[in-house]
């Protein structure tokens, strides 16, 4: 029986399509327990997805609403995505998800997941054509993305093949992909945090597999790591998306659990 739990939300603060009430009414119609909050994190750089600094508070004061209208419903928790490159702070929310989606290069910030010509321009103007430079900067950004952030989740960890369906940036499965990626998996492992398994871009049919990839999953699963299923839901009808599916994928690989985030800690939900 899979975890009827989603911890990776957005809302019409940030970049969602529906109101924090809609993705709660939507939790509580799919049978779900809780449902945990993750609006973007303020970035000056950037505001076009981003909760402003103002929206903040409203979220925070929306979310402690939608909690104690429906505490006899579901668990409501208020959560944040942290951006690497945010500089707010953390502490006003109950838990935080680590996620990389700028690198910085030359004094600019550029976007991973907002489009593939923006990254296939990147590329060409910043890296002289060389995808495999702009992943490894990708990767060396993630590593830090605990150290830097204080996050409970790691959040999205290869976003960067977001727009790689069929290699069009990187081969996967070449060599030096790989060992950037592990590198991150590497620095991460000791901070005995979840990578969540993310199936926001297989929702919107931009990847045929979650993030982290199964090669990926595979090497954290070799090193101890632990996972966490999020949806990153942008809409109502996205939550829980394929959770039953990578839940296999994850037995398959070997994870005989997922954990799942609660006040008191993370708890583990068996698999099979
Ligand atoms: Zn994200
Ligand atoms: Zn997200």
């Amino acid at each position: 029986m899979i975890q009827k739990m989603n911890f990776h939300t957005h809302t019409t603060f940030c970049d969602g399509k529906n109101s924090a009430e809609d993705m709660v009414l939507a939790a509580i119609e799919k049978g779900f327990t809780a449902l945990g909050f993750t609006g973007h994190s303020y970035t000056y750089f950037d505001e076009s997805y981003c909760m402003s600094k103002e929206g903040v508070k409203a979220y925070q004061k929306e979310i402690q609403r939608l909690k104690e209208a429906y505490a006899d419903k579901i668990a409501i928790y208020c959560g944040i995505e942290q951006d690497f490159y945010s500089d707010e702070p953390i502490s006003d929310f109950e838990y935080a998800i680590g996620s990389v989606h700028y690198i910085k290069k030359n004094g600019r910030f550029l976007p991973v997941d907002e489009a593939a010509d923006i990254m296939e321009k990147d590329i060409w103007e910043l890296f002289g054509g060389d995808a495999y430079a702009y992943a490894k900067v990708y990767f060396e950004t993630v590593a830090e993305v605990l150290k830097k952030t204080g996050a409970d989740i790691i959040g999205h960890f290869d976003l960067l093949s977001k727009f790689n369906e069929n290699g069009i940036f990187f081969d996967t499965k070449s060599k030096c992909y790989l060992e950037y990626g592990i590198s991150a998996i590497e620095a991460l492992i000791p901070y005995d945090k979840p990578f969540e398994i993310n199936t926001g871009a297989m929702y919107r049919g931009l990847c045929s597999e979650a993030y982290p990839s199964v090669d990926f999953l595979k090497e954290i699963k070799k090193r101890g790591g632990n996972i966490l299923l999020s949806s990153d839901s942008h809409d109502a009808s996205s939550l829980g998306y394929c959770f039953e599916e990578m839940g296999k994928v994850a037995l398959e690989i070997g994870f005989p659990s997922v954990l799942v985030w609660t006040p008191k800690g993370f708890e583990e939900v068996g698999l099979k």
